[in-house]
């Protein structure tokens, strides 16, 4: 079956052909490490893991190369303002390398509590500070690049095609560019290199041919790309703001140095957006991950929350919607649980499953196609085993998720022995009288295939601990 996805070069789904046949190369712009990652940013990540199970299920081996941005992202999308990283190391009094090192392994904490498939590679763009000035050089020697005096700059004049792939009107924008663009050419122009200040020394600084300073962060994303997946693979990702001008950025600098875009799909999560709460991460106040754990959410559930939206339509996160994700997810788990083993999956639901998300990943689809296998008279075993593969998938570790061991007290086996006897009986009314006195001890009677099953009343908000 053929896999199409939605390529925003092209502005449409295409097919999905890789160039090496059964490989895939798969880059993912990553975190910028100066503070925590914030919902929405894991929202993306979440699609892009969605994207690699997906092309891992339809047979290819996917090259997932992932960077950690810890230097050169500004503060403004613009080329001035502070480094993100020297902003974080005010804030909190610590070096911009201990800041680094702290936000990434919280990020990777974030990434396995959510499921996410470790990449092939990490790359830290200070890792990289020989590819990325060679690739400066590069651009230099064919004439794209120009000096001022604070940095080395893109021409973006010298390209007719700068910006296709965000439809930039540039004359519309240079007219527009009414704010004091410096020394800068052309309103789209962007730095390669910025001088360290003359009068201070930054915390991440480098020698260069053209003075002590530090990397932009576009030559980042396309100097490591380039290092690991060759200067055109497959699929990049990353959230929707990064058309106009990351990417953009990335494939015009790649586009002159190597004469490719880069990759032959690009592929962009849609944000999140949280009305009331505060989602921008250098407005300080936003909500991570942990948030949601505090509140008594497993961080699966924001999985579950996630992919029941496509990942091409903006999503309004509210706490009730969460709930409800969780409340699906904790009913899913306990089917499954509850099934037998022994079955092998149904051919003709995982068909109808790839159907789904090998259309342009339509998880909110293959979702409501697992509640209707759940509520199918499909046998139990069959059932078990087909939804353990769709979980290959979906990364909600069904299988590794364990019922909380609640113990049952006496008082309460002994009024479930009673209302069973009662219903053997056939006398319904006593049942249900029974019923509410177990209720009143705080737990639930459910009648399964298998029998009465007692199990603590807010268990569909209880979470796996
Ligand atoms: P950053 O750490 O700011 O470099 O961003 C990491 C990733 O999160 C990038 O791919 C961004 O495009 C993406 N992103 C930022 N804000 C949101 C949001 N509200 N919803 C979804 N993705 C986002
Ligand atoms: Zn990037």
């Amino acid at each position: 079956m053929e896999l199409h996805l939605y390529d925003s070069w092209e502005r449409r789904v295409r097919r999905f052909d890789s160039i090496d046949p059964g490989r895939a190369g798969l880059y993912c712009c990553g975190p910028t490490v100066y503070d925590y990652a914030h919902i929405g940013n894991l929202r993306t990540y979440i699609f892009e893991d969605l994207l690699r199970r997906t092309l891992e299920f339809n047979g290819y081996q996917v090259q997932h190369v992932v960077n950690i941005t810890d230097v050169g992202h500004l503060v403004s999308d613009g080329d001035d303002g502070e480094d993100k990283m020297e902003k974080g190391s005010r804030r909190s009094g610590k070096s911009a390398w201990d800041i680094a090192e702290f936000y990434s392994a919280a990020f990777m904490e974030d990434f396995c509590a959510l499921n996410l498939l470790q990449p092939a590679v990490w790359c830290r763009a200070t890792d990289y500070l020989p590819q990325q000035i060679g690739f400066i050089q590069s651009l230099e020697q064919k004439g794209y690049t120009y000096c001022t005096g604070d940095g080395i700059y893109f021409d973006t004049s010298k390209q007719d095609d700068y910006g296709y792939m965000a439809r930039l009107d540039r004359s519309a924008l240079q007219a527009g560019a009414r704010v004091d663009m410096g020394e800068k050419r052309s309103v789209t122009d962007f730095a390669l290199w910025k001088f360290s200040p003359s009068e201070a020394r930054r915390q991440m600084e480098w020698d260069s041919p053209w003075g002590r300073g530090f990397p932009g962060w576009h030559i980042e994303c396309s100097a490591m790309s380039a290092a690991h997946l060759g200067s055109l693979f497959d699929i990049h990702c990353g959230g929707e703001d990064h058309i106009a001008v990351h990417h953009s950025n990335e494939i015009a600098q790649t586009q002159a140095c190597h004469g490719t875009r880069l990759a032959n799909y690009w592929m962009h999560g849609y944000f999140l957006q949280t009305g009331s709460e505060k989602m921008s991460k250098s407005g300080g106040d936003f909500l991570r991950l942990q948030s949601l754990v505090d509140q008594g959410f497993d961080p699966l559930a924001y999985r579950y929350l996630c992919m029941a939206a496509h990942y091409r339509s903006q999503l309004e996160f509210s706490w009730d919607g969460l709930q409800a994700a969780a409340t699906g997810l904790q009913r899913l788990r306990e089917a499954y649980h509850r099934w037998p083993h022994g079955g092998a999956a149904d051919e003709a639901w995982m068909q109808r499953f790839r159907a789904e998300i090998n259309n342009d990943l339509n998880f909110s689809r293959a979702l409501a196609l697992v509640w209707e296998l759940v509520r199918s008279d499909t046998d139990a075993a069959v059932c078990k085993a087909t939804l353990r593969a769709m979980d290959e998938v979906l990364g909600l570790d069904l299988d590794g998720w364990r019922p909380a061991s609640v113990a049952i007290p006496a008082a309460v086996a002994q009024l479930a022995a009673q209302r069973q006897a009662a219903r053997a009986a056939r006398q319904w009314q006593e049942a249900d009288r029974l019923r509410e006195q177990i209720r009143a001890l705080g737990f639930l009677v459910e009648d399964t295939v298998a029998g009465p099953a007692l199990k603590p009343a807010l268990a569909g908000a209880a979470h796996d601990s």
